[in-house]
């Protein structure tokens, strides 16, 4: 369709340094041509060139001192998306990768993702290209408490509520929370993913992890399979691969690799909970590398990463599932093509884009069940938006009760995408029911509240 390759072009013009925002828009808008071949008022109202620019974009300085007593300097951001449907919404990433074109990239896949949840959220994404790995704790509090300083005024519980993402959990989310809470004399709902004693919701550090695990048993359950006894590849080795390994124990399956950027362990006799707890102390409180696991469990191997290799070893193992839990684009093509002839057949993404375009359109091709990020990890923010809820009413819930929310709310996307998919003619195809699904309400949104 000329329209959407012109505009493709405009994108690609615009943002010359940010593959990862054009590999996202591109993605969508491919989707969307389905939807403005049918409905011409959205492109009339120009709602594709709105929504792919941010409503805004903060970019500051963040001076910081650390316990050599020199001063460092990193740059702290806000992309403040889409704001049609709800305050914005959507973590910060600490990570020395970070840059614009990625947490533009995040900030627009949240936009469809918070939509897909049917919660009242907006999208954004912020961070900053700090990097807390062997940083003491008082580093990380005081690096925290400068990126507050500026970010809180652009912030609120009616505005703006960040969370934790990539090098963000609950150490860094309560840092933050604490200067905010400083600066503004007030005890709101600002952040989500704080700790339970002081405003958190229960399940929150496990939504994201259940949340991919109770997609992918949907989509299995459209063939009428359950997770029970099914053998799963899963990377990274942070909050996302331990809730997914956690809910995956619980179903029955096995979970046979575990990851983090330095490479991956192999494990076939499957990490089991006494082997997960370790890991859990490994990354959370010891803060180690995923290597010191094969001197606690010597069946295990480890294969550091090759950067002269084309392929990542993790995702040639024989299984039928996949979670994909580490970072954006961790499955190239030649992964995708491994993973299907190891017989994987279940590909649900915890990571946010971490396959790359030709990986997905492999599986699309080959009929797979393909649960996307902004879908099958919308577990994440879903629970953030109960947390806001909870917050406003000054109430929390149960875990049951919030966990009961989030699996009826996982039920839900998987069902909106399965029939945006149908209603526009490509049955079983995660990907464009994912984004048209997404998209409809906030376009809609849009048109009614005017040219803004
Ligand atoms: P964590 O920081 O807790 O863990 C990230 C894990 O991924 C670590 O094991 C890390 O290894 C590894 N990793 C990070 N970057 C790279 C890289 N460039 N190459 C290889 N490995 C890498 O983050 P989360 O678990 O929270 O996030 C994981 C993914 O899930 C991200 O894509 C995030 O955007 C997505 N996500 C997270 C949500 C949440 O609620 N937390 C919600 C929705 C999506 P190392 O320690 O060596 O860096």
């Amino acid at each position: 369709m000329a329209y959407v390759e012109d505009l493709l072009m405009e994108v690609k013009a615009k943002n010359p340094a940010q593959p990862e925002f054009i590999q996202a828009v591109h993605e969508v808008v491919e989707s969307l041509s389905l939807v403005l071949d049918r409905y011409p008022e959205y492109r009339q109202a120009k709602v594709l060139e709105r929504i792919i620019e941010p409503e805004r974009v903060i970019m500051f300085r963040v001076p910081w001192m650390d316990d050599q007593g020199e001063v460092q300097v990193n740059r702290g951001f806000r992309i403040e998306m889409n704001s049609a449907i709800g305050p914005y919404k959507g973590g910060l990433r600490f990570h020395p990768s970070v840059n614009l074109g990625i947490l533009k990239f995040l900030a627009f896949e949240q936009v469809f993702k918070n939509s897909l949840t049917t919660l009242p959220m907006g999208g954004g994404k912020g961070g900053s290209d700090f990097d807390p790995k062997g940083k003491s704790d008082n580093e990380v509090m005081r690096f925290c408490q400068s990126f507050m300083s500026e970010l809180f005024r652009h912030i609120g519980p009616n505005t703006d509520v960040p969370a934790g993402d990539i090098g963000v959990g609950g150490r860094e989310i309560g840092f933050l929370f604490g200067q905010y809470r400083k600066l503004r004399n007030e005890f709101t709902g600002v952040l989500t993913g704080k700790g339970v004693n002081w405003g958190g919701s229960l399940i929150r550090p496990e939504a994201t992890g259940y949340g991919a695990v109770y997609f992918a048993a949907e989509m299995l359950a459209t063939r009428g399979e359950t997770l029970e006894g099914k053998t799963c590849l899963v990377s990274g080795s942070g909050n996302v691969f331990q809730y997914t390994a956690e809910k995956l124990l619980e179903l029955g399956a096995k979970v046979i690799t575990v990851s983090d950027s330095g490479g991956y362990v192999h494990d076939p006799a499957g990490i089991d909970r006494k082997k997960l707890d370790y890991i859990m102390e490994l990354k959370n409180i010891k803060r180690g590398r995923i290597k010191e696991y094969v001197d606690e469990f010597k069946d295990a191997t480890y294969t550091p990463v090759d950067p002269n290799t084309d392929h990542n070893p993790l995702w040639a193992h024989k299984a039928d599932c996949a979670f994909p839990s580490a970072t954006q684009n961790e499955i190239n093509a030649k992964d995708a093509q491994n993973l299907l002839d190891a017989g994987v057949y279940v590909v649900s993404e915890g990571a946010n884009m971490p396959t790359v375009p030709e990986g997905v359109k492999l599986f699309v091709e080959k009929g797979i069940l393909y649960g996307p990020g902004k879908a099958a990890n919308a577990g994440g923010v879903a629970v953030s938006g109960l947390e806001m809820a909870q917050n406003s009413m000054r109430y929390s819930w149960t875990r049951e009760e919030v966990d009961n929310r989030l699996r009826m709310i996982m039920k839900g996307i998987h069902q909106t995408c399965v029939d945006a998919a149908e209603h526009f003619g490509t049955p079983g195809n995660y990907v464009n029911g994912a984004n048209i699904g997404g998209f409809l309400k906030v376009a809609d949104a849009m048109i009614d509240q005017g040219l803004v």
